[in-house]
């Protein structure tokens, strides 16, 4: 192909400013490479925002959402046993919405000035991917909305993300039937709110809207909870879930949804099939949460389609090239969880690897947080894994019940537990259900990734008194020596 009349040439093109793409677009600069970046999203505001779905519609959204409704929650039923008299205590929905959306502004706009310190251009708009490493940029968020120009590169980094599933029995309309997006604005607390997915997000946001008072009903097609985590765990965030009130429907498939009502009156009506036959159920909202998928669309010009398995993932190997030298694709677009700390480290690792340096991610230390109450965070193998694999392991728990600081924090739900393998003492898994789980995780992911024995961390003195007490007590337990619990024989 010809090669095209080009505006400007540089060492690395970004395509996407999520966290994959800006955090790699950063060490691309840092080690001295002439970096673009190009970026689409067009935020609440209406202007373009860096940031991606993590920082816009995803991590830092229903996070800010999640702190303000635990707050509520503990001002209403908590404050109470502390001796502390509040009246009145109120939700104010459009105040809660408007303090989200300021953290988010703050942060994306955050992210444009880092950009401006390391240098990085930032290209506004949709990029497509040409053949010879050239990218058409398009004004505006999609590859039909603006003028175009070319730009040429020496290296192509894709980053582009992903977007959420729509399913046919429930198409989002953006009113009754929403996507994670939609369930980050409601102009109010539903009195019903149905959820279809019992995974990360829809577990998230269901929390979000029953402490403001919503009754939540979650349909999961799975008859398994939470079968990604360890079961122990998953039974006791199940527990928790339903003592709260959160309605929790397993084996239950979503199969269609009807507008039904007038006016003010509207609903939305499932029908969804469990065992028991075909059953239907209204709510005033339904959030559909079922999965996302890698984002590719208008990505590539015809004669310069990359390769992509079944499920529309860019196909990578374990450094993310792709079958074309010098183009590389990072984040939620590839292979592995879809999480952003995990983009962020494929994002540094590709531009160490342009730089001519040695770069690679440990997939065996990822960490997954689900960020509910108590949190649900882990790292490594699960114990149902290892038995499926024949490893030979130890294992060890700790309830946050007999945490002296849990029991000051009335935190004492939940419990740490530590695998690790017989022969070696490596500690092959870390399991945590309680409050500040998603930053005690850290410590399991560090151990690991040092590769350390049960032992290093049974040696390893804690400040007392902390909820990570409990992962010091979790790895004595390993060997049947916990202190603040009557001891049991370690599980072979
Ligand atoms: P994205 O963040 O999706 O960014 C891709 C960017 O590429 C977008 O800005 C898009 O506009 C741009 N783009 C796409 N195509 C083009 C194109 N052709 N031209 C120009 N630009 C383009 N993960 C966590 O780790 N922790 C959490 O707590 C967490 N919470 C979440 C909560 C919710 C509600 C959701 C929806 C997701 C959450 N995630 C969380 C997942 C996390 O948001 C993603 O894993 C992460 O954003 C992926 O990063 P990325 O850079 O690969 O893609
Ligand atoms: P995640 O991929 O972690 O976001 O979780 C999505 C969840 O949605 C999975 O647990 C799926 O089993 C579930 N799911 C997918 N389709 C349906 C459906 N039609 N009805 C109910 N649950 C579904």
């Amino acid at each position: 192909m010809a090669k095209i009349e080009t505006q400007d040439k540089y060492d690395v093109i970004v395509i996407g400013g999520g966290p994959a793409g800006y955090e790699s677009a950063i060490r691309c600069a840092q080690l001295g490479l002439n970096t673009a970046v190009v970026e689409k999203w067009i935020g609440k505001a209406g202007t373009y925002a860096l940031g991606g779905t993590c920082l816009n519609v995803g991590c830092i959204p229903s996070k800010a959402l999640l702190e303000s409704s635990h707050l509520y929650e503990e001002a209403k039923h908590d404050f109470e046993l502390h001796g502390i008299k509040a009246k009145g205590i109120e939700i104010d929905v459009p105040t809660m919405i408007a303090r989200k959306d300021k953290v988010v502004k703050e942060l994306t706009g955050g992210i444009e000035q880092l950009f401006k310190a390391n240098g990085i251009t930032w290209l506004k708009g949709h990029g497509k991917v040409l053949a010879d490493k050239q990218v058409e940029v398009t004004t505006g968020d999609s590859s039909e909305s603006g003028e175009t120009y070319v730009v040429d590169a020496d290296n192509v980094i894709i980053a582009t993300g992903s977007s959420p599933v729509e399913i046919p029995p429930a198409p989002f309309d953006g009113e009754f039937i929403v996507d994670s997006t939609g369930a980050l604005d409601f102009p109010d607390t539903p009195k019903t709110l149905g959820v279809i997915g019992a995974g990360v997000i829809g577990l998230e946001l269901g929390s979000v809207w029953r402490r403001l008072g919503a009754e939540v009903t979650v349909i999961e097609a799975m008859d398994d909870f939470l079968a990604m985590a360890d079961k122990a765990i998953a039974k006791d965030a199940q527990r928790q879930f339903k003592k709260q009130g959160l309605d929790i429907r397993l084996g239950a498939r979503l199969t269609g949804t009807e507008i039904v009502g007038k006016g003010k009156n509207k609903q939305v009506e499932i029908t969804y099939s469990d065992a028991k036959g075909e059953r239907k159920q209204r709510f005033d909202k339904l959030i559909v949460a079922v999965g996302r998928r890698p984002f590719t669309d208008g990505l590539f010009t015809s004669n310069a389609e990359l390769e992509r398995d079944e499920r529309g993932f860019m196909l990578v190997d374990n450094q993310c090239r792709t079958s074309v030298p010098g183009i590389y694709a990072i984040g939620d677009v590839v292979r592995g969880p879809m999480l952003a700390h995990k983009g962020m480290e494929e994002g540094v690792m590709v531009a160490e690897i342009i730089a001519g340096e040695h770069a690679q991610v440990n997939y065996d230390t990822v960490p997954n947080v689900i960020y509910t109450y108590p949190e649900i965070a882990w790292v490594g193998k699960t114990e149902e894994e290892l038995k499926a694999a024949n490893v030979e392991y130890k294992s060890g728990a700790f309830p946050m019940a007999a945490s002296g600081r849990a029991k000051a924090a009335n935190a004492t739900d939940g419990q740490v537990k530590i695998l690790s393998d017989v022969k070696t003492d490596r500690i092959l898994g870390m399991h945590i259900i309680c409050a500040n789980a998603s930053e005690m995780i850290a410590q399991g992911v560090i151990a690991m990734e040092f590769g350390s024995s049960t032992e290093d961390l049974q040696l390893t003195m804690f400040a007392h008194p902390t909820l990570s007490e409990a992962v010091h007590e979790a790895a004595l337990a390993v060997d049947g020596r916990p202190i603040h619990i009557a001891a049991k024989r370690p599980r072979k």
